[in-house]
C-alpha cells in the first residue's frame, strides 16, 4: 500500500507576517512523518512525530505557544485514534506536558480507559513515561504579551497576532494500510480554565475509520462539537462517489473525499454560523481538506513523493 500523510496548522485569520512561519512549520512536520512511513514504518509513529513538530513550533496553537486561559495559563486537550478498533486515547487540561500527543498515545496504548483529564492525565503520562514540564516552559513570549494585552483591556483577537484559533492536526495511513487520525491543541485564547473544545473529543475534533477514512478539524469549538464534525465528515465519506469520468478511479476516489471535506465544513457554516476547517484521508490515502476561515495552514505528501504545503 503507499502511504499517505496529511496535516493541518489550524485554521484562521493567519496574518501575512505568519505565512512563511506556519508553511516551514508544516514542512518540517511533513518531512518528520514523512521519514518514518517512506522507511516503511508505523503510521501512530509518523503521526506522533508530525505533532510534536507542530506542537513545539510556537507559531502553532498547541504544546509550547498554546493561547493561555483566562488566568493566565496553558492548558492542552490532545487525542489520537486508531481507525482499525475505533480506540481513541485522549487527554484534556493538560498543563505539565510538553507534547500532549506522548501522553494521548499513552492513554491510546496502555490505558483501559478512552480519555483522562488534568492531574489524573499527568499522573498517568508520567507514569508511562512522557516527559513533565514546568507550566511555564509552555508559554511562549508573544502569547505570555497577547494575554497582558488582554488583561489590561477586554480580551481581543488582534491581541494574538489576528488569530483566535491555530489547533494542529495530522492523518497518516502506513504501507501496512493502518490509519491513524489526531489532534492537539490549546484551545481558544483566554478560555476559561477548565474549558475543553471539541479537540480531543472522539467524533467532534477528531475520528477515525479504517472503512472509510481518517479525519482532523480545527476551529471554534463550541461549534464544532454541535455537528459531531469529524465524525459527519467520516460518514459523508461512506456515499458513494460522484464519478464523472467512471474510468478514472482516482479521481473518482478524488472527488469523494473532497466533496466530504467540503461538506462537512458547508454543514459547519450552516447549522451553526461558525468559522472552522478540516483534513482528512480516506482509506485509499487520498488527502482533502477544506475551510471558511481566511485561511489554513495544512501540506500533505503527493502520490508521488513530493511535499506540498499552504497557507
Ligand atoms: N478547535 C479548537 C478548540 O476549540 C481550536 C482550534 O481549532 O483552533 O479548542
Amino acid at each position: 500500500m503507499q502511504p499517505s500523510l496529511i496535516i493541518h496548522g489550524g485554521a484562521w485569520d493567519i496574518p501575512d507576517e505568519a505565512v512563511d512561519a506556519c508553511k516551514s512549520g508544516c514542512l518540517s512536520a511533513l518531512r518528520a512523518g514523512w521519514k518514518i512511513l517512506k522507511s516503511g514504518g508505523h503510521a501512530l509513529d509518523a503521526i506522533e512525530a508530525a505533532i510534536i513538530v507542530l506542537e513545539d513550533d510556537p507559531v502553532f496553537d498547541s504544546g509550547f505557544g498554546s493561547h493561555l486561559t483566562m488566568d493566565g495559563r496553558v492548558e492542552c486537550d490532545a487525542i489520537v485514534m486508531d481507525a482499525a478498533t475505533l480506540r481513541a486515547g485522549a487527554v484534556a487540561g493538560l498543563r505539565r506536558v510538553k507534547n500532549p500527543i506522548q501522553a494521548a498515545r499513552a492513554v491510546l496504548e496502555k490505558c483501559p480507559h478512552m480519555m483522562l483529564i488534568s492531574e489524573g492525565a499527568e499522573q498517568f503520562a508520567a507514569a508511562h513515561g512522557v516527559q513533565l514540564c514546568d507550566p511555564r516552559d509552555l508559554i511562549s513570549p508573544a502569547e505570555r504579551e497577547a494575554w497582558l494585552r488582554c488583561s489590561k483591556d477586554s480580551h481581543a483577537a488582534q491581541n494574538h497576532r489576528g488569530h483566535e484559533q491555530g489547533t494542529v492536526g495530522a492523518v497518516a495511513l502506513d504501507q501496512n494500510g493502518h490509519l491513524f487520525a489526531a489532534t492537539s491543541t490549546g484551545g481558544t485564547c483566554c478560555k476559561l480554565p477548565g474549558r475543553v473544545g471539541d479537540s480531543p473529543l472522539i467524533g467532534c475534533g477528531c475520528y477515525a475509520d479504517s472503512e472509510v477514512g481518517g479525519v482532523s478539524c480545527t476551529g471554534y469549538g463550541e461549534a464544532i462539537m454541535k455537528i459531531v464534525m469529524a465524525k459527519t465528515t467520516v460518514d459523508y465519506l461512506r456515499r458513494p462517489a460522484i464519478c464523472v469520468d467512471r474510468t478514472a478511479a482516482q479521481s473518482c476516489s478524488d472527488s469523494a473525499a473532497d466533496l466530504a471535506a467540503r461538506d462537512a465544513v458547508h454543514l459547519l457554516a450552516k447549522r451553526t454560523h461558525a468559522t472552522g476547517g478540516l483534513i482528512l484521508l480516506d482509506c485509499h490515502g487520498n488527502p482533502a481538506h477544506a475551510f471558511n476561515t481566511p485561511r489554513m495552514a495544512y501540506g500533505y505528501v503527493a502520490p508521488d513523493g513530493s511535499f506540498f504545503t499552504a497557507v
